[in-house]
């Protein structure tokens, strides 16, 4: 569980979701974005959701999404199965 990270006292619920501005996990609770490098994750993951990220409208939605997937796949394995996280997809 992970506290303080945000407007809700724990959270386990996050999406993993491109902008911007923003890093490429948030709250699916409250919908803050939140910082990556809070999460116990590899710095090699870090580095590729940065990259995906910066990627956002440089490349297509397709590959986009494809790529998103797939790092959503690794964040779930790397944070383990008590957490529950989704990706959104670009649309347009
Ligand atoms: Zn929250």
């Amino acid at each position: 569980m992970l506290k303080d990270l945000c407007s809700c006292k724990i959270t386990n619920s996050l999406k993993i979701e491109a902008d911007f501005v923003a890093d490429a996990i948030w709250c699916n609770q409250c919908g803050e974005n939140l910082d990556i490098e809070d999460f116990p994750i590899t710095e090699n993951l870090k580095v590729e959701l940065n990259q995906w990220t910066g990627l956002y409208k440089k490349i297509s939605i397709k590959e986009h999404n494809s790529r998103g997937e797939h790092l959503t796949e690794k964040v779930k394995e790397e944070l383990g199965p008590e957490y529950k996280i989704v990706f959104i997809p670009d649309r347009k």
